[in-house]
């Protein structure tokens, strides 16, 4: 290997320690920084994902408030709910684990939290605010990949960067991030007729597509920095990523692993983005 590991686990470790100084802080002066996170339904995966969210939460002083609710329960249920929250001096955050049961509208859910607790970052205002590179919540995913770039300590102004996919919670908000930095930003995505053209370009990608192998060791330039979203199963039933791991990291840099690349991040953004907002709402 002769790509550099960038290690998401290290990077979360540090700013997670220092999210835990700020929520000392905030609660010396009597403000504790709050999340609660819902999630409807038994998709084992979310249960997963919210656990780790909780637990993260309450490692480092936060306080955090899981409501779990039965598939069954009503959109206007779960708006009344979000309403109360939004309400509650407590909470700084709010979380709605995705996906939602097909009754209830998942856009509905989010625009109902108030913008000043959403700190997925998934309302329309919030992308907005990415867009336009105004102060707000960015969405975890991206937000934690900019750190990722950033901890390579190689320049992004100037870079060309390419995209792999343009979901509206990783690939869009990744590009406008990246172009808020001013990286030259191309997006790909499944119509996009020859991907090793555009991927043999740039001096960094972000795969985000939810397929192995996406990008091989013959797509990437040399040296390029290569951050890996994808999270699959290869057939042992072992947890991969995007990229042909063992061989791009022959050609590129800088590589994120899949595990302990991104997905630390996210979890970890999220939590910054939670001080964030109870330090605005105290006035810091
Ligand atoms: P998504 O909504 O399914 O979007 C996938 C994107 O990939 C789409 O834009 C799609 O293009 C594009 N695509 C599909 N096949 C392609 C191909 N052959 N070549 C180029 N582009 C292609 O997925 P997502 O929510 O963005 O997530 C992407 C991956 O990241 C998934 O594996 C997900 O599990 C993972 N993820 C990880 C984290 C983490 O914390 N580690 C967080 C979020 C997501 P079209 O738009 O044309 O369909």
């Amino acid at each position: 290997m002769t790509a550099q590991l960038i290690d998401g686990t290290a990077l979360s470790r540090q700013l997670r320690a220092d999210v835990g100084r700020r929520a000392a802080a905030l609660t010396a002066k009597g403000h504790q920084p709050g999340l609660a996170v819902i999630l409807v339904g038994d998709d084992p995966a979310s249960a997963v994902y919210v656990r780790n969210k909780v637990k993260a939460c309450q490692e480092q002083g936060l306080h955090s408030v899981f409501e779990k609710y039965e598939a069954t329960l009503t959109e206007a249920e779960l708006l009344a709910r979000i309403e109360a929250l939004n309400e509650d001096p407590a909470i700084h955050g709010i979380l709605v684990q995705m996906p939602l049961p097909k009754h209830i509208n998942p856009q509905k859910v989010i625009e109902t939290i108030s913008t000043k607790k959403d700190v997925d970052g998934y309302s329309v205002l919030s992308a907005g605010e990415t867009m336009t590179g105004l102060p707000g919540f960015r969405p975890c995913t991206p937000y934690g990949c900019m750190k990722l770039i950033e901890s390579t300590g190689q320049k992004i102004a100037g870079k060309h960067a390419v995209v792999i996919g343009r979901s509206n919670t990783v690939g869009k908000p990744m590009a406008m991030l990246l172009l808020g930095a001013n990286a030259t930003v191309t997006v790909c995505h499944s119509a996009t007729p020859d991907l090793a053209h555009h991927t043999r370009q740039a001096d960094i990608v972000v795969a985000a597509v939810g397929r192995r192998n996406v990008l091989t060791a013959d797509m990437v330039k040399p040296g390029a920095v290569i951050i890996d979203v994808g999270m699959n199963r290869n057939d042992e039933g072992k947890l991969c990523g995007d990229v042909d791991f063992a061989g791009v990291s022959e050609i590129a840099g800088w590589i994120t692993p899949v595990p302990g690349g991104v997905g630390p991040m996210t979890i970890t953004m999220l939590l910054v983005n939670t001080i964030e907002a109870a330090e605005r709402r105290a006035g810091i």
